[in-house]
């Protein structure tokens, strides 16, 4: 009998993802290592000479259907408030549904200090960017 739940074995699906920067006009992306069947490590984001970071993304790689959920999770959402940049997340359909922030330093209240190792924000930009009141 076939399985209602096609490709949910632990380790068949996986999610991805990277950072994003901008520079000079341009978007530039770099992929993080490939993550599990329920979680990525988007920590430490790599510095890009000359650019800024302005956001993250992974995907979720399973199905409604199929009990997973989809959007982004409430640890995804507390965790791009905490590093001050937008989240985006890449689900079934390939929908983005957007989370965290709406830019760049744009919630630098719920940002945490990244000089503060113990907040494990490092390369994030957290409450040193405040874009609230920018254009
Ligand atoms: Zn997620």
């Amino acid at each position: 009998m076939a399985s209602s739940r096609p490709g949910t074995r632990e380790g068949v699906r996986h999610e991805e993802g990277g950072w994003i920067y901008a520079r000079n006009g341009q978007t530039i992306i770099r992929r993080a290592p490939s993550g599990g069947t329920g979680e990525i490590n988007l920590r430490n984001p790599p510095q890009v000479s000359g650019a800024l970071l302005i956001g993250d993304f992974h995907t979720h790689p399973g199905f409604y259907s199929q009990g997973y959920q989809i959007g982004p999770s409430e640890r995804d959402a507390i965790r791009e408030n905490q590093r001050g940049v937008p989240g985006l997340v890449i689900v079934e359909g390939m929908l983005v549904a957007p989370y965290g922030p709406h830019r760049r330093g744009s919630n630098p209240e719920n940002a945490l200090d990244p000089n503060n190792p113990a907040n494990d924000i490092t390369g994030f930009p957290g409450n040193t960017a405040n874009s609230r009141g920018c254009p």
